[in-house]
């Protein structure tokens, strides 16, 4: 049973660190840690693994229609009740969800399922549009920023401790890729809700951050 809570919106772009953060708030709230950006990896991977539906936005709409994409009590995302982790974590699963996330039936899908998830509250969402488009009255809306050149060495990191290595320059090049699209896209684009309490983390440590979010949310809750 989830405690009673307030909403938690962390927005901001790729590798600012939402899901470190979102997910060390929750634990210590004890409250429901949601990453949506899981939830577009999910349906990326259902889309590759089903080779030939390509980009094709009928196809798409058909797979969407098939796709139960929710998490477990551990928080890992599930696909038609498999667990994916792992598998949503690949570089092409990232671009190929950055493209049909800017395709309106497919985050339709997607914010009714988080706005299910989210509305009995208790819950910290991570994402690019939670505080815009998804809960618009969320208590506490964060926006993290972060200098490029450390988000991509953040992702390196996050890569060799699976056991990857990709060179620097690829990862800053993919994750400003993404930006741009989430930024530029038509429906739902990544901005910062004007309530938003925006957080630089370039020089801040993971203990730092967790703290300064943690802290607000006390302070909302007072
Ligand atoms: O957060 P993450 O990098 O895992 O998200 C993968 C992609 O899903 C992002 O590049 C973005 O295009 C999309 N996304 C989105 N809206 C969200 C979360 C993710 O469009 N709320």
């Amino acid at each position: 049973m989830r405690p009673k809570g307030i909403i938690i919106a962390i927005d901001g772009p790729t590798a600012s660190g939402k899901s470190t953060t979102a997910k060390q708030v929750a634990a210590r709230l004890g409250y429901l840690h949601i990453n949506t950006g899981a939830m577009y990896r999910a349906f990326a991977l259902m889309v590759r693994r089903r080779k030939g539906h390509g980009h094709d936005p009928v196809r798409v709409h058909e797979l969407l229609g098939l796709a139960e994409i929710g998490f477990d009590g551990n928080g890992n995302i599930l696909l038609n009740g498999m667990d994916v982790s792992r598998e949503v974590q690949e570089p092409d699963i990232a671009l190929l969800a950055s493209e049909l996330s800017t395709l309106k039936d497919v985050r339709a899908k997607m914010v009714e399922k988080q706005r299910e998830l989210g509305t009995p509250g208790g819950v910290v969402l991570e994402g690019r549009d939670i505080g815009t488009v998804v809960f618009p009255n969320a208590e506490l809306k964060i926006f993290l920023v972060a200098d490029a050149g450390v988000r991509a060495k953040r992702r390196q990191l996050e890569f060799e401790r699976m056991g990857t290595h990709i060179p620097l320059e690829e990862l800053r090049q993919q994750l400003e890729e993404r930006d741009t699209r989430d930024r530029e896209r038509a429906i739902s684009p990544l901005r910062k809700a004007p309530d938003a309490i925006e957080l630089d983390t370039t020089n801040l440590t993971i203990e730092g951050q967790v703290e300064r979010v943690y802290e607000l949310a006390r302070e909302r809750l007072r």
